[in-house]
């Protein structure tokens, strides 16, 4: 067996996802919000399925949803990407990963990570071979510096893989912090891949950069997008790959061997979401922004330690100083004892270097936030 993946444990969304349903716990854990997702791309997806063609699609895509990529971007990022050469589909943003690590990397190369670090990354850089350098990133602001940056990048570094913006912390990268990590990939040479599928989940004004767009770094960047996140179907699975035509050409090549393609109704149904008008993603953006207030000003009256988060669906407490120990130690309390699921922050930093935040969906109705925050109560109180 290989001994990567001999040596893993069941991944903690899935583990957490389990308990909560043991339990019968409300689901703060697994990021998916609890709506049905746009009605209109669901039924786009239906006659898709009944009225369409249901075999092979095009190895890299259905050429309609790869020109509706190309134009999707250059509307909301300002990218001028080629439809046939410069954008292919994947089966999710992790096939994408997958892909693109498998693809670049040579045995012994070192890959520079950001902590905390979806827990999916570490895995798929030492199954390709590479040796991780992570930078560690620390809470409440989690910001690029210099003087890590500089300890981690060396002669040996091929790619830097950078989730932004930022899953657990909700943090987004801006201009400066990007410039400064895209100064160390032109002066090592280094491919940046971009993990980039909370790029339209920005809260309070934030505007999401691409790394692609940074001087210097169009033909060394890897951009990578998700259908789930955009338009809150979790399950659907439909990512996109944006690179330069000479690097997509070997990502493409990684992709004929992993999934090959990805179901044409959902290709078909995704193509269609992504021309939506700007106000779908105004008012998804403040449907979410809304929710996190909810949960936030919540937790923070009754007395819980909340950090800032600027995008995604989750934001994090600080349980350090309630009683109930470690991150760890507090979600399973909460999920045997109070009934809600939550993900320990410890999970996604190598040797569980920060174990005192724990990780909170707030991609819920009203009800499920208020009754969450009712359980929580105790726990907070505790600390009084
Ligand atoms: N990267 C990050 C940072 C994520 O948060 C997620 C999903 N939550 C993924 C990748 C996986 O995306 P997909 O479901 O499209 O594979
Ligand atoms: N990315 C999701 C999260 O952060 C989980 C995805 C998964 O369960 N694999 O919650």
């Amino acid at each position: 067996m290989n001994r990567v993946f001999a040596s893993l444990g069941t991944s903690v969304f899935e583990t957490m996802s389990r308990l909560a349903h043991e339990h019968g716990a409300i689901n703060l854990g697994q990021g998916f919000p609890d709506d049905a997702g746009p009605a209109d791309i669901r039924a786009q997806a239906a006659r898709a399925l009944i009225e369409g063609d249901n075999q092979y699609p095009p190895m890299m895509g259905l050429p309609v949803l790869r020109a509706a990529v190309a134009a999707h971007y250059r509307r909301h990022q300002d990218l001028a990407l080629d439809a046939e050469s410069e954008v292919m589909i994947t089966s999710g943003a992790t096939e994408a990963l997958a892909g693109a690590l498998l693809a670049l990397i040579e045995p012994g190369d070192e890959v520079v990570l950001f902590a905390p670090l979806y827990d999916a990354y570490l895995p798929l850089v030492r199954r390709a071979g590479g040796v991780p350098r992570v930078v560690r990133l620390t809470p409440p602001a989690f910001r690029l510096d210099e003087a890590a940056l500089a300890e981690a990048f060396s002669d040996r570094t091929r790619l830097v893989l950078l989730n932004n913006p930022l899953n657990p912390s909700g943090t987004v990268f801006g201009r400066d912090e990007l410039a400064l990590l895209a100064g160390f990939c032109r002066r090592h040479d280094v491919v940046a891949v971009c993990d980039e599928v909370w790029e339209h989940v920005v809260f309070d004004g934030a505007r999401h950069v691409p790394l692609m767009s940074l001087p210097g770094m169009r033909e060394r960047t890897v951009k990578i997008g998700s259908a789930g996140k955009i338009f809150s179907l979790t399950g659907w699975k439909v990512g996109f790959v944006m690179a330069d035509a000479a690097l997509m050409r070997v990502l493409a090549r990684a992709h004929q061997f992993i999934t090959f393609t990805t179901p044409p109704n959902l290709q078909a149904a995704v193509a269609y979401g992504l021309t939506k008008e700007d106000g779908y993603f105004t008012a998804m953006r403040a449907g979410y922004a809304r929710s996190r207030d909810r949960l936030a000003r919540g937790l923070a009256d009754l007395g819980f330690t909340v950090l800032p988060a600027q995008a995604t669906w989750f934001l994090s407490i600080d349980v350090s100083g309630l009683g109930c120990g470690n991150d760890l130690a507090f979600c399973e309390a909460l999920v045997r004892e109070r009934g809600v699921a939550a993900i320990p922050v410890s999970a996604f930093y190598p040797e569980a270097a920060v174990d005192t935040l724990v990780r909170l969906c707030f991609a819920k109705a009203d009800a499920t936030l208020d009754e969450a925050l009712s359980r929580l109560a105790p726990l907070a109180r505790k600390a009084a």
